[in-house]
Formats: structure tokens, C-alpha cells, sequence
């Protein structure tokens, strides 16, 4: 199967008290990581003795795909598995395999790409239509600082190739970037992967959970980013390929390529978002940086009917006001928001 190409959301999709549709899904499908990015599962908090959830607790395949198929109904067009890391979820192969059968579904991952190098065809040759690495750096210093458990830099380009050998295009990286740390990773990183051609995506370091000690002072802007990049290598800005895209995109003037920024801290773009999100035990959530979420587990387990799970998903969605990311203030940054290895980023 091809990659389909993103899509305006369709006029039937459910929407919410904002006007705005259903239209991406991301499912955590672990909790569990064997990187510890500090901006993520800081190893203060997630160290030896952290309880993840049980086996039992965690959405089964089945599970996972029957809510694909239920929120298809409702305008999800596109479904991104995340986690914790989704690669090391046992079989993930056969999760790919049953969600590839969902008719006019554009499917992905979002991965660390320490196990890509291994998995990268097996994906594919399930239905994976596409995939996106993170990577905070090229230089092995600042990467390994970043991930906390040492892992190489050149390990997560061999996955990245490897994805790009098995057809898993276009390879999109997350690189976040935080002030201080990598900064002076970010022309290395446009340059690399402007000529390997593939699209680089900064994310401004966000305030997700409560646990990575976020300060807007360790945010490195989107505009100071793209100011960087385009002392050196010339930035225009692109349009948008359809309503809601999260990045903003600039192509390089030589036309050789484009980046992404993610602006979530300074220039929210709440007003266009349409993304849900099942945590790994099966909670919805219609915020990233939501405090609670509403359970879709019980009723699977409970015996819920096809006409059951579409009630309260519309339920759910026509109450849904979240806008988080236009109103962050001294105030919302203290919140328990639910940690971003649980909710999936
Ligand atoms: N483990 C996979 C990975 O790292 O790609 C998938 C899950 S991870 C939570 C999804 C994305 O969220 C990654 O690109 C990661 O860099 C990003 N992320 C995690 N914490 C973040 C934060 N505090 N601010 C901005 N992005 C963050
Ligand atoms: Fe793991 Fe991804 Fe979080 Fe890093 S960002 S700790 S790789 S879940
Ligand atoms: Fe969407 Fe919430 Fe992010 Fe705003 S803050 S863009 S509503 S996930």
C-alpha cells in the first residue's frame, strides 16, 4: 500500500464545541522506553523502581483495532502509533498488519529509531506506510546527554536508512530542540538531512507532563530557529498542505527541500486541532497536555456495542473545548498533566 497523501478533513467528520473535526489519532501502544530523554521520562522520576502499567492493563491488538476502526466513523483519516517507544512492543508486526486492512487509512510511527535498522522492512512489509525518527543531534556528545542511556548517533541513522531502503518514505525526524543543550546541533542537522532529503522537523521543548522541569527560558523559539537556518542556508515560507498540519513548513530557496517548525509554545495552533489521543490502558484524550481523560477500556471490556463506542466518542468530542496551548500561562505549567510517554506525543 501507498502513502496517502494528507487530506482536508471530510464535511461528515464529528466536531467539536471549536467547529473543529476529528481527523488524526495517536495511540500509545507502551509506556515502557529504553531511551530516558530528559525532556521525557527524566530517570529522576522513571528509574529502577518506576511501576510501569501491567501487560493486562495495556490495550490488546483487538482492543487497538476495533477503536481504529470505531473512530475511522468519526473522520480519523490518519493514525500514528507512539508510546514510550512503539518498537519494542512485542509483535508490533501483527498490530501494523491489522490496522493496514482499514480502508483509506494513512498509517504511521513515530519512533527513537534504535530498533529500526532491525524492523524497518518488516513495518513495511506489514503496511507501514510511513515513519518518523526522532533525533536530537549528530554530535554523540550531546545525543547521548540528551537520551540518557548513551545510545550512539550512528545507530539511529543506520535505522533511518534502513527506512529509507524499505520504502517507508517520506521520513520525517523530530529533533527538540532546548536551550543550552543542543542549540548548536541545529545547522549540522538542516544540512544532514536537507541532503539526504529527508524533512527535518524542530519541536519547540514543551511543558508536556509534570516531570521534565520546563521553563520558557530553555525554549529555543521557532522564529529564532528558522533565523538560524536561514543565515546559512536560505529559508521561504510553504503553505500548509492542508488545514491543521502541525508543522509549519519553509523550503529552502535553492529548492532543494524544506524544514518543519513546531510551534506549540509561541504560536499555538490550537485553533486548527484535530488530534485524539488513547494512552497505552486505553483513556482518551482530546488534549495533549490534558489532566484527564475518559475511559474507552472499561467500555471495550465491558461489552460495549459498535453503537455504544460511537455515542461516546461523539460524546466526548462535542463537549471538547481544549485549546491548552493558546491560554499556557505561569498558572496551566503547574498542572499534573498526564506524563507524554502515557499519553503518546
Ligand atoms: N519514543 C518515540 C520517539 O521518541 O520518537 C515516540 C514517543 S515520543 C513521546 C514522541 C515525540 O515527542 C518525540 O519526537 C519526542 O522528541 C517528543 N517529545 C517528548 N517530550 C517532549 C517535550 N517535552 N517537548 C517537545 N517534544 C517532546
Ligand atoms: Fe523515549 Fe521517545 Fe520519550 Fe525519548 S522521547 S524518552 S525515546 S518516549
Ligand atoms: Fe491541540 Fe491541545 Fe496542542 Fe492545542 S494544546 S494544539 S488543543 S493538543
Amino acid at each position: 500500500m501507498t502513502a496517502l497523501a494528507p487530506r482536508n478533513a471530510s464535511p461528515a467528520a464529528t466536531r467539536d464545541r471549536l467547529g473543529r473535526p476529528l481527523r488524526d489519532l495517536r495511540i500509545s501502544i507502551t509506556d515502557r522506553c529504553n531511551f530516558r530523554c530528559t525532556y521525557c521520562m527524566p530517570k529522576e522520576v522513571f528509574g529502577k523502581d518506576y511501576q510501569f502499567l501491567e501487560r493486562s492493563a495495556l490495550l490488546s491488538f483487538e482492543e487497538i483495532t476495533r477503536l481504529a476502526r470505531t473512530f475511522t466513523r468519526h473522520g480519523v483519516q490518519k493514525i500514528r502509533l507512539t508510546g514510550g517507544e512503539p518498537l519494542i512492543r512485542r509483535n508490533i508486526e501483527q498490530l501494523i498488519g491489522m490496522l493496514a486492512e482499514i480502508p483509506d487509512l494513512d498509517l504511521t510511527l513515530t519512533t527513537n529509531g534504535s530498533s529500526l535498522a532491525k524492523k524497518a522492512r518488516g513495518l513495511k512489509a506489514a503496511g507501514l506506510n510511513r515513519i518518523t525518527v526522532s533525533l536530537d543531534s549528530l554530535d554523540d556528545k550531546i545525543f547521548m546527554a540528551m537520551n540518557d542511556v548513551d545510545f550512539p548517533v550512528a545507530k539511529v541513522l543506520e535505522g533511518i536508512d534502513a527506512a529509507a531502503a524499505a520504502g517507508l518514505s517520506p521520513i520525517k525526524i523530530n529533533m527538540v530542540v532546548k536551550r543550552g543543550v543542543n542549540e548548536h546541533s541545529i545547522v549540522p542537522m538542516a544540512r544532514y538531512f536537507k541532503q539526504q532529503g529527508h524533512i527535518l522537523r524542530f519541536i519547540e521543548f514543551m511543558d508536556v507532563g509534570h516531570t521534565n522541569g520546563w521553563r520558557m527560558d530553555d525554549v529555543v523559539t521557532a522564529r529564532e530557529i528558522v533565523d538560524t537556518i536561514s543565515r546559512e542556508m536560505p529559508l521561504e515560507p510553504a503553505d500548509p498542505n492542508y488545514t491543521g498540519e502541525v508543522a509549519e513548513r519553509w523550503r529552502y530557496k535553492d529548492g532543494s527541500g524544506e524544514i518543519g517548525v513546531i510551534a506549540s509554545v509561541t504560536q499555538a495552533f490550537c485553533k486548527d486541532c484535530t488530534r485524539a489521543r488513547i494512552s497505552t490502558e486505553g483513556k482518551l484524550y482530546t488534549c495533549l497536555f490534558a489532566t484527564s481523560g475518559h475511559d474507552l477500556r472499561a467500555l471495550l471490556r465491558n461489552g460495549a456495542s459498535d453503537g455504544d463506542l460511537d455515542t461516546f466518542i461523539r460524546g466526548v468530542w462535542d463537549k471538547r473545548t481544549d485549546r491548552y496551548s493558546e491560554i499556557r500561562s505561569e498558572k496551566t505549567v503547574k498542572l499534573e498533566k498526564i506524563e507524554m510517554s502515557y499519553i503518546g506525543g
